[in-house]
C-alpha cells in the first residue's frame, strides 16, 4: 500500500478517514497524558506500563482512549478512586485538533500539526497539571521546528527556487529568526516586567515555548504567540480576577501564560495569514 493508494481511499471514504483520524488523535491524546502526569515528576513515560495510583497495573481496554473514563464512569475499577476529567479531555482534545489539521489544512502541513499540536498539548498540559514545565517537550517543539523547516520549506512559503536545496536553507533561516525573535521578544518583557511587578514575570519555560512556535511558525507566529498569547491568557483570568475584585479579596490566581501561549500558535499555524490580513483590514477602516 502506497501514500497515493491511502490517499484515494480517504477520497473514496471521506467519513470513515476521519474517524480514523480521530481515533489515531485520541490515542495521541492518551500518551500525552501519560507525559503529562510523569514528565513533570521526571518519570520515564515507557516503563512501567499504564497504573493506577493504588498501583494496581491497568488493563488495555480500560485504557481505551475516551471509552475506558465513560465505561467507568470516572471512577478506578480497582480502587474506586476518582479519575480526573483531564484525561478524557486531552484525549478530546488531541482527537479534534488532528482532525481540524486533517479537513482544515492541505499536503504536508496535516503532518507537520500532527507533531506541532501534540507538542502544545503537552506543555499546557503539564503547566495546568503541575505548574511546571518540563524542559525536554519544550526543546523538542524547537528542535523538532528546525527539522521540519528543512524537511517542509513550503511550511514558510519558500517554493520560489527552482533547486529544492536552496529553499530548505531559506526555510532554516526564516526557522532561526523565528527562534531568535521568539527568545528575544519574551526575555525582554520578563527582564522589564521583573523590574516593575518586583517579581518573576514570566519563567524560562515561556521563552523556550515561544521560540518554538517560532521555529514552527517564524517570527509573525512567534509574534503572535506572546501577544495574541498575552491577550488569551488576560481573557481567562479575568472572571476570577473580577471575582476577587468583588470579594474585597487579593488576587490569588496566575495568568496561564503557557496554555495561552499554546492556543495562540495553534491559531496561528491554522490561520495566520488570514489573521494577519484581518489585523490589516482592521487597522485601515
Ligand atoms: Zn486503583
Amino acid at each position: 500500500m502506497t501514500l497515493a493508494d491511502l490517499q484515494r481511499f480517504a477520497a473514496l471514504h471521506p467519513g470513515l478517514a476521519t474517524l480514523t483520524v480521530g481515533v489515531l488523535g485520541s490515542c495521541v491524546g492518551s500518551f500525552l497524558n501519560v507525559c503529562i502526569h510523569r514528565m513533570p515528576k521526571g518519570e520515564s513515560v515507557i516503563t512501567p506500563g499504564s497504573h493506577c495510583a493504588c498501583g494496581q497495573p491497568i488493563p488495555f481496554w480500560l485504557n481505551l482512549p475516551l471509552i475506558g473514563w465513560l465505561s467507568l464512569g470516572g471512577k478506578a475499577r480497582c480502587c474506586g478512586a476518582k479519575i480526573s476529567v483531564r484525561y478524557p479531555l486531552v484525549e478530546l482534545i488531541t482527537a479534534l485538533l488532528f482532525v481540524a489539521a486533517w479537513t482544515m489544512l492541505a499536503g504536508p502541513k496535516v503532518a507537520v500539526a500532527w507533531v506541532f499540536l501534540p507538542l502544545l498539548v503537552l506543555l499546557a498540559g503539564c503547566d495546568l497539571d503541575d505548574m511546571t514545565v518540563p524542559d525536554a517537550p519544550n526543546f523538542t517543539l524547537v528542535g523538532t521546528g528546525i527539522i521540519i523547516a528543512m524537511l517542509v520549506p513550503s511550511l514558510f512559503g519558500e517554493t520560489a527556487h527552482a533547486e529544492p536545496a536552496v529553499n530548505r536553507v531559506y526555510a532554516l533561516r526564516d526557522s532561526l529568526i523565528g527562534i531568535a525573535v521568539g527568545t528575544a521578544l519574551v526575555w525582554w518583557i520578563r527582564t522589564v516586567g521583573s523590574i516593575i511587578a518586583g517579581q518573576e514575570a514570566m519563567g524560562e519555560a515561556d521563552i523556550i515555548l515561544c521560540a518554538g512556535v517560532g521555529a514552527y511558525c517564524g517570527w509573525q507566529g512567534a509574534l503572535f504567540c506572546l501577544f495574541g498569547g498575552s491577550i488569551i491568557g488576560v481573557i481567562t483570568a479575568l472572571p476570577s480576577l473580577v471575582l476577587s475584585k468583588i470579594k474585597g479579596e487579593a488576587y490569588q490566581g496566575v495568568v496561564p501564560f503557557v496554555p495561552s501561549m499554546a492556543i495562540a500558535g495553534a491559531l496561528w499555524f491554522f490561520r495566520g495569514p488570514e489573521l494577519l490580513m484581518a489585523w490589516r483590514n482592521w487597522g485601515v477602516s
